[in-house]
């Protein structure tokens, strides 16, 4: 702890200085560029891989960026959703799984690794649909290519969740909202980028722009 204390001194005295005029526009308002919902996971972190700095990234992280469907139930990420789209309108809402993703693992190891863990549990059923299409996937064998495929179907799984929320629904029909489906790689810092067109993972490039916003 001592050293993340030893952080924010060290932000107060040398970064916020030196960033005045940032922070005092900051300070009124935001109008951030993207919504980002990713993993909790330590090893994800926004800002560093997509070059950010504050104001620009709206962000929800969770265990398994998962994303609810639609419904009555209070939570922090419909809320949120809800937030980014309606009062900020912001115009691209980017899903991000990613490598290694512990939840998903989890997830795939089913009942024994969750035993001890029921709010877990309860949570990842979130990305059934996920799971079922990777376990009728005779092609993918080994747990780790079993967990790849997880990561990627899972993303697809929380997009088509989160195009049950009303408000993204109507934002993408008045043209008013992208959503992107991506999955980051630890390892290499490789960014895989949905295409709904051609409906396939493809690497993020700057040539070619691609996103999963279904046609409307
Ligand atoms: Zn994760």
């Amino acid at each position: 702890m001592e050293h993340i204390i030893d952080g924010v001194l060290r932000f107060q005295r040398e970064v916020h200085p030196n960033n005045t005029a940032l922070y005092r526009e900051l300070a009124i308002s935001q109008s951030p560029q993207a919504m980002f919902i990713g993993c909790a996971d330590s090893r994800i972190v926004p800002e560093v891989f997509t070059g950010q700095g504050p104001g620009s990234l709206f962000v929800v992280r969770n265990a398994g960026n998962i994303i609810p469907p639609s419904s009555t139930i209070p939570g922090g990420v419909t809320a949120s959703i809800e937030y980014a789209v309606s009062v900020l309108g912001i115009p691209d809402i980017i899903v991000c799984g990613h490598s290694g993703c512990g939840a998903m693992t989890a997830l795939l190891n089913g009942a024994q690794a969750l035993a001890k863990l029921p709010n877990v549990a309860r949570w990842l059923h979130y990305a059934d649909a996920a799971l079922a299409a990777v376990n009728t996937d005779d092609a993918v064998d080994s747990i780790e290519a079993r967990l790849q495929a997880l990561v990627y179907e899972n993303v697809l799984t929380q997009l088509d969740n989160l195009l049950t929320h009303p408000a993204v629904a109507d934002a993408i029909h008045n043209k008013q909202l992208r959503v992107h489906g991506w999955v980051y790689d630890i390892g290499s810092g490789r960014v895989d980028n949905y295409d709904a067109r051609i409906q396939q993972f493809v690497p993020l490039t700057a040539e070619a722009f691609a996103d999963a916003t279904p046609p409307v």
